[in-house]
């Protein structure tokens, strides 16, 4: 099948690619010229585990290309698939400029029948308005599909190879009979519905997931007050099949480019039906206030925040990505600062992105390595779950150039018994403080 894909950022790319090692032909457009010459150089804009290799692959097999020019894509396609981006408003509502761009954009183009399919994540009734756009915009035959996507950045090339199902929102025969034969080598789980539907299941797996990300928050801050252990109540809880252990890692709350906007767009969503969605609004400010814990754990053990110095593991939204949109780690950080911390940071990937996110000043220094982080500082802070960060050998390596040998974990990923092997006083999210049996030799 030809197919263009028109927005190449983490979705398009991911999806373009893969289409075109399922055997299609691919043209992959982005306005971005920047991105697009990258492309042409066998550079990839974005970090993403596995990517490259199927980049270089499909190019060499002729099966992929990239373009800046939209009217090379869209004449040659069969199916136009639109991954542009859906940024929030000030008021939470998405942005769909940029579709609406898109739409016209293509619609100028259309030289025969063609199927555009919307991956980006889109209000309900937003493919109805991609319809009447095209329509006014040009005489040609077209359908218009509904697909959303539900890949994970940082295993998006997997998820996208090994969907869980893949929704298809459509009204017309002949485009689903396509669309299913586009997905039928992915997954036999597919799903067709009508577009409103389609939509709608988008937003309301992404509330569902932020849902259980606040909820186990909740839990973990209570467990902090009654003495319980938040993962063994997870994992408790999470061997209930009705319940499921996935998204029950007590933390310091969602960030990235979904989940945060998702959230508040079906919110805005319900309010502009006159429904107050009440259960999700919760969801939002427990998430809002979770990253902002860590800031009084930090004070709880060291006190007054002013001239410490704190390390801090991790930039990313979440480890394999180096993506920050919406990262806790900008909010703690800046947090930080006006308490009067030192920060040092580090992350494996995330870094230069990061640095385009907050504003420079003396008391954020960047630094090259975990370690370096480390040395002379009063506390380390792990926000991002990278594998390089778990490693019990690092730990163990850093305490003794510290000033303090305290350990703030975000994202829980030590053990009470890992703990005992060093001589860190460790410090998590819904368990009990921990300590180390290891003496220490502190840096003055
Ligand atoms: P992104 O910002 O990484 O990429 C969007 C790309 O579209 C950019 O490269 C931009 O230059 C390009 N673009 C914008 N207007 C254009 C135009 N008129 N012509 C050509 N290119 C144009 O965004 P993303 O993270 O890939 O997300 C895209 C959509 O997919 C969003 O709606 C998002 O909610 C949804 N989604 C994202 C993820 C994710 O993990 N990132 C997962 C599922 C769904």
């Amino acid at each position: 099948m030809n197919i263009a894909v028109i927005g190449t950022g983490y979705v398009g790319l991911v999806s373009g690619v893969c289409f075109s090692d399922l055997g299609n032909k691919v043209i992959c457009v982005d306005k971005d010229q920047s991105k697009i010459d990258m492309l042409n150089n066998m550079d990839v804009p974005i970090y993403e585990p596995g990517l490259k290799e199927l980049i270089k692959k499909n190019v060499e097999k002729g099966n992929l290309t990239f373009t800046s020019e939209i009217s090379k894509g869209v004449t040659e396609a069969d199916v136009i698939i639109i991954a542009v981006g859906t940024p929030p408003l000030p008021s939470g509502e998405a942005n769909l400029s940029f579709i609406e761009q898109v739409a016209k954009d293509i619609a100028t183009e259309m030289n025969t029948y063609k199927i555009v399919m919307t991956k980006s994540t889109v209000p309900v009734g937003t493919n109805e308005q991609i319809q009447q756009i095209i329509s006014r915009n040009t005489d040609q035959p077209f359908d218009v599909v509904s697909v959303p996507e539900f890949l994970r950045e940082g295993s998006a090339v997997h998820d996208t190879f090994n969907p869980d199902r893949i929704i298809i929102g459509v009204e017309s025969k002949q485009a689903e009979d396509v669309i299913i034969e586009l997905h039928k080598p992915l997954t036999e789980k597919i799903i067709v519905t009508d577009i409103r539907s389609a939509e709608m299941i988008k937003y309301a797996s992404n509330a569902f997931l932020a849902t259980k990300i606040s909820f186990i928050n909740e839990i973990a801050n209570i467990c902090e007050k009654v003495g319980a252990d938040v993962t063994k109540v997870a994992n408790g809880m999470g061997l209930d099949k009705r319940i499921g252990s996935a998204f029950l890692n007590a933390g310091i709350g969602y960030g990235g480019s979904c989940f945060p906007k998702d959230t508040q767009a079906l919110i805005q969503i319900a309010g502009n039906e006159d429904y107050e969605f009440k259960l999700l609004k919760s969801v939002v400010q427990v998430n809002n206030e979770q990253r902002y814990n860590i800031i009084e754990k930090l004070k709880q053990s060291l006190g007054s925040l002013s001239g410490q110095t704190i390390a801090i593991w991790g930039l990313a939204f979440k480890p394999d990505t180096d993506d920050v949109r919406d990262a806790p780690a900008k909010e703690i950080i800046e947090e930080l600062n006006k308490a009067g911390a030192h920060i040092k940071a580090y992350d494996p990937i995330a870094m230069e992105n990061f640095k385009s996110l907050i504003e420079a000043n003396e008391n954020i220094e960047w630094c090259v390595s975990a370690k370096e982080a480390t040395e002379g500082s009063h506390a380390v802070c792990l926000l991002t779950d990278w594998k390089e960060f778990k490693d019990l050998k690092l730990l163990k390596s850093v305490q003794n150039g510290m000033k303090q040998p305290i350990f703030v974990d975000g994202r829980n990923v030590f053990t009470k018994e890992d703990i005992q092997e060093t001589g860190f006083e460790y410090i998590s999210i819904g368990r009990p403080s921990m300590k180390g049996r290891i003496p220490v030799t502190v840096t003055q």
